[in-house]
């Protein structure tokens, strides 16, 4: 009966410290806007029909002084959670902008939009004063949005989507194929590119099945006339195999990881001096 006592005793502790934690990172990523914790790192995406890079997706890090690097996949359902995720989102909007409006050539910069941002429904307005004040082209903006953005229906989604793409900023589906009703997501909204999520490119060289589901996107991609991009190519023997599945891009490890703002010049040139590259 003590061990028990004791073992409940423990589970309490244990409870206060998950609540002590989660209640800290709240406090903490209410400030880290103003502290100026957060950075932007760019990855970029291969071309290859030019073998050129052609854009860079930027992907937010919160380096936290107590928690040290907390990656997206933690922060963000909690940014949302604590109602934090609109002005993050927007500061990472008018930050992508603005660092690639000074980049020494136009290529795109693609930044990710969660569902959560539609809500607060501010984002044409955002994208708008961003693009003014960076004075970045429209048409080299991009934003990556998951087929979760699209599952509430009602329409508004949709109606911010068309308005920005009006502007001339191009839309992505990210993740594809991992989502629900994909195909029904393609239909309703004139996207520009499909992002190939992860789980079937980053497969092991006999994974048939993955390779197929790869040729069928880009074929697909093909009579939709949009890019395909491949995320998370890590091998030569992965590029190969979304190359010859007929995907028009590639994203991932191999490629470069993401990378801090002050190297996308190397990055660039290191790309532009050996164009087979990879
Ligand atoms: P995502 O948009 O699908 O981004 C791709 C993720 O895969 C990134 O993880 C990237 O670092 C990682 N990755 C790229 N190439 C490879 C590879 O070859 N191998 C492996 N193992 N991983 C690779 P990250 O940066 O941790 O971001 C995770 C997710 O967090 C993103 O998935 C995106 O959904 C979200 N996210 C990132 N930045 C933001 C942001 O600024 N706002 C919002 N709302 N979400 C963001
Ligand atoms: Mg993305
Ligand atoms: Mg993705
Ligand atoms: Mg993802």
């Amino acid at each position: 009966r003590d061990a028990g006592h004791g073992t409940f005793r423990f589970f309490e502790a244990a409870m206060d410290d998950q609540v002590q934690t989660r209640r800290r990172l709240e406090l903490d990523l209410r400030r880290a806007l103003a502290m100026r914790e957060f950075v932007l790192l760019y990855q970029p995406q291969l071309n290859l029909a030019s073998h050129e890079i052609t854009g860079f997706e930027a992907l937010l890090r919160w380096h936290s002084p107590r928690h040290g690097v907390v990656p997206p996949s933690v922060f963000i359902p909690l940014a949302e959670e604590f109602g934090l995720i609109g002005a993050i989102g927007e500061w990472v909007i008018r930050t992508a902008c603005r660092e690639a409006a000074g980049w020494e050539r136009p290529l795109s910069v693609a930044v990710n939009v969660s569902a959560a941002q539609f809500g607060a429904s501010n984002l044409v307005p955002v994208v708008l004063s961003a693009l003014g004040e960076s004075g970045l082209d429209p048409r080299r903006l991009e934003l990556e949005i998951t087929e979760s953005v699209l599952l509430k229906d009602d329409g508004s989604v949709l109606d911010v989507l068309r308005m920005v793409r009006r502007i001339g900023v191009h839309v992505s589906m990210d993740d594809f194929g991992t989502g629900y009703s994909s195909l029904s997501r393609l239909h309703s909204f004139p996207f520009d590119k499909i992002k190939i999520d992860q789980t079937f490119v980053r497969v092991q060289p006999n994974d048939t099945s993955a390779t197929a589901i790869v040729r069928a996107i880009s074929a697909l991609g093909r009579s939709l006339g949009i890019a395909t991009i491949a995320e998370g190519v890590e091998t030569a023997e992965q590029f190969d195999r979304v190359a010859a599945a007929g995907c028009t891009d590639v994203q991932g490890y191999l490629i470069s990881p993401p990378v801090p703002a002050d190297r996308i010049a190397d990055v660039m040139r290191e790309h532009s001096a050996s164009p087979a590259g990879t």
